[in-house]
């Protein structure tokens, strides 16, 4: 599948199976390395880093209980926003902690070890997005929740779309 232009809608879902996206990302592989004999499950170097990564790996398994948790918080069928999680993780804080105390919070949190401060807010959206797209591709018990068996979609504008090429505002609802 080639890169939609940045103004078309992405397309609907690849019909891959699930050996054909990144583990890291969640994205398709380039499909040159379709043929390539040795399995294959990260498109890039990169990603590999990320999936080894012991800092992201606390991270990637608070986005999975986040989304999962909205989820099943709102009605079937209802889009949980990459956005939305995004804030639910890495800034728990919002609206209800003055101004005044967040250097404080961000000092405990560097000194306990959690790595969510690490993160640019660049990375933080798009750990937010790698998570969805996992989600997609592999489903729940893969990432962390062995006993959920129900998948997900990617929706963008209302319409069921392929992950890899969604941009701007998008989310995960039950298929
Ligand atoms: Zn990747």
């Amino acid at each position: 599948m080639t890169r939609p232009k940045s103004k078309q809608s992405p397309p609907p879902p690849s019909n891959s199976s699930p050996e054909g996206y990144c583990q890291s990302c969640g994205r398709l592989l380039p499909r040159e390395n379709k043929s390539d004999p040795t399995a294959r499950k990260y498109c890039s170097s990169t990603c590999r880093g990320h999936g080894k990564s012991l800092h992201l790996r606390g991270i990637r398994s608070e986005l999975v209980k986040a989304y999962h948790k909205s989820l099943n918080d709102r009605p079937t069928g209802q889009v949980i926003l990459c956005s939305e999680v995004e804030k639910i993780v890495f800034d728990p804080s919002q609206n209800t902690t003055p101004t005044s105390t967040l250097d404080e919070i961000g000092d405990n949190l560097k000194e306990g070890g959690d790595s969510r401060s690490k993160l640019s807010p660049t990375e933080q959206r798009e750990e937010s997005r790698r998570a969805a797209r996992r989600l997609v591709a592999f489903g729940f018990p893969s990432q962390g929740i062995p006993e959920e068996q129900r998948e997900v979609e990617a929706i963008q504008n209302g319409k069921i779309v392929e992950t890899s090429f969604a941009k701007g505002e998008w989310g995960i609802r039950w298929k």
